[in-house]
Formats: structure tokens, sequence, C-alpha cells
């Protein structure tokens, strides 16, 4: 999954933030999706820029590209994603306190092509 940023962004904020938002100003960034949030996305490592991953808000972003977050609920209770309708994998809660992200929307299948593509395209980035 990865994030186009808005140009510009940065100069909504100040100070170290700032500074670091305008180093990826315009571009396309990785988005760890281990833990997920409607209003903010959590950035992969960016080599000089952060070691630990940036915060982004949405209202920052222009494009999505493999949203995780599609078709898919949290839990509220223990924070574990899953495809809506199925039962929490985190806790023992069942759906009880899943929350879609996006009310309504539909996962599409990946094609075999796109599957391929997030294996291998981390090996190829930056050749
Ligand atoms: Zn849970």
């Amino acid at each position: 999954m990865r994030i186009k940023l808005k140009s510009n962004c940065y100069s909504n904020y100040s100070g170290d933030y700032a500074e670091k938002l305008k180093s990826i100003d315009g571009e396309w960034v990785e988005i760890d999706t281990t833990s997920l949030f409607v209003e903010q996305l959590n950035t992969k490592p960016i080599p000089g820029v952060t070691n630990v991953g940036l915060r982004i808000y949405q209202s920052d972003v222009t494009d999505v590209e493999g949203d995780e977050r599609i078709g898919r609920s949290k839990c509220d209770y223990c924070g574990v994603s899953v495809d809506t309708g199925k039962p929490c994998c985190g806790c023992n809660n069942g759906i009880n306190y899943m929350k879609e992200f996006f009310p309504g929307t539909t996962r599409q299948a990946k094609t075999v092509q796109e599957e391929m593509d997030s294996i291998f395209g981390d090996a190829f980035q930056g050749a």
C-alpha cells in the first residue's frame, strides 16, 4: 500500500514535522499496514527522512494505491483488522467491536499481476 502526498502540504505544519514532509513533498511513500487508521497513516521508514516512519494525515493524501482498508474492519478492542464480516482474530470478542474503515466498501480481488507486483515490488525499488 502506498500514498501520494499533496504538494505543499508541509506548509500547514511547522518545525521538524514540516521539514520531514517537505523532503517528501508530492511523492509516493510506502505505508506500514500493520496498524491502520481512517484519519491517519504511518509510513514505513524513509531513508534520510525517518527511521521509524512518519505519521501522515489522510487530509494530506491525494492518491492511495492498494488501500488495505477497503472492505476491511478494525477491532476497537484490540486493533486488529480483518475482512469485513469476519470475527476478530486478535481477541475473543468476535464481531462485537469491529468497525468498518469505509462502510459499504468491498475489496476487489487482486489480479495475479498485482499479487506478483506486491511480492516482488520491493526488490526493484531504486533499481
Ligand atoms: Zn479484537
